[in-house]
């Protein structure tokens, strides 16, 4: 069985494209939550779904096991993220080749990030230092492949510029990267200033826009100071009214992504990308659910 390219999905532009974000998680009690959430959420009938690849250790040989459970519930396209974190170039073309062979016809090539307590990214002997080598080895090694990549409104930390970001964005783009997904903002602002900079630096590219339905106050900070993307004070505030009532909080957190979707859904955005870290009651719940179905 092989998959469709997200890429048709897109070029298909009949209606903007919904997406969740799965991560492989650690243990067996947390993958049969996972499969549960999972089988909850078909209702929702997302374009494709994606997950994560880990840092390193077992979560990594989870990805695979995600994308085979996600498959076996029904989903299609299922697109696993590839980094280059420890893997030599001939590492990577082998995943590449395994996962080629097995249908999976979308990756999110990634570069990763630096290991805990390193500030920078060292690349592994004979491995790359940016994911726009990975796109490159990617599609010359599968034409057929379609490669989502990276992109981030409010500038990658480790980025000179955020002309430069946008510069290195396009490069990506440039060695086959059919499109892009954003890293989570809590402010539609930073998405639309974005897509207008990468459209004036030349870039046409489908921009998925990602978005974190919030949990909880303690979690977002930990998400925002981790991403290194601003949490509006008047979110904060909500959140913070919200106190010690997880249910209370997570409202907080659906009506906040509903907002942010139903204004993106009015200006034509491409598609809708939730990381919904393996949740199901955010993309379940009657305010999104809503917002889905009148897509
Ligand atoms: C949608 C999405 C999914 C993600 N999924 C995962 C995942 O599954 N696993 C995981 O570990 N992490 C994941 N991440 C996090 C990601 O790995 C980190 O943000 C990482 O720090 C950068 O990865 P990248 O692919 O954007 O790197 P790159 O595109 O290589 O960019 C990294 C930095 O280098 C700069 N740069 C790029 N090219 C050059 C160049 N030629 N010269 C100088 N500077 C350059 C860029 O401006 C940027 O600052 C994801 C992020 C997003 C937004």
């Amino acid at each position: 069985m092989s998959d469709k390219q997200i890429s048709e999905l897109l070029a298909r532009n009949n209606k903007p494209l919904l997406s969740f974000e799965f991560f492989p998680p650690k243990d067996d009690a947390a993958m049969a939550a996972l499969r549960q959430n999972g089988e909850a959420l078909r209702a929702t009938k997302p374009d494709f779904v994606t997950c994560t690849y880990g840092a390193g250790g077992t979560t990594r040989q989870r990805t695979m096991e995600v994308c085979q459970l996600l498959r076996d519930l029904g989903y299609a396209p299922v697109m696993p993220h590839l980094t280059c974190v420890g893997h030599s170039r001939n590492e990577l073309e082998a995943l590449a080749r395994e996962w080629h062979q097995a249908g999976y016809l979308n990756i999110m090539a990634l570069r990763g990030d630096p290991p805990r307590g390193f500030s920078q990214f060292r690349p592994s002997p004979d491995g790359f230092t940016h994911a726009a080598e990975l796109v490159d080895l990617l599609k010359i090694q599968y034409p057929d492949l379609c490669c989502g990549v990276a992109g981030y409104p409010e500038t990658h930390p480790e980025a000179v510029s955020p002309e430069a970001d946008i510069r290195h964005l396009k490069t990506k783009l440039d060695a086959g990267a059919s499109f892009v997904t954003t890293q989570l903002f809590f402010d539609n602002e930073f998405y639309y200033d974005y897509v207008r900079r990468c459209r004036k630096a030349g870039i046409e590219h489908p921009i998925l826009p990602g978005l974190l339905p919030v949990l909880s106050l303690k979690q977002v900070q930990r998400m925002c100071s981790i991403c290194k993307v601003v949490l509006p004070a008047e979110l904060e505030k909500q959140l913070e009214a919200a106190g010690d009532d997880h249910a209370a909080a997570a409202q907080v957190g659906i009506r906040w992504a509903a907002g942010q979707i139903k204004d993106l859904l009015k200006k034509g955005v491409p598609g809708i990308h939730l990381y919904i870290l393996n949740r199901a009651e955010a993309a379940l719940s009657d305010e999104l659910a809503q917002l889905f179905a009148s897509r």
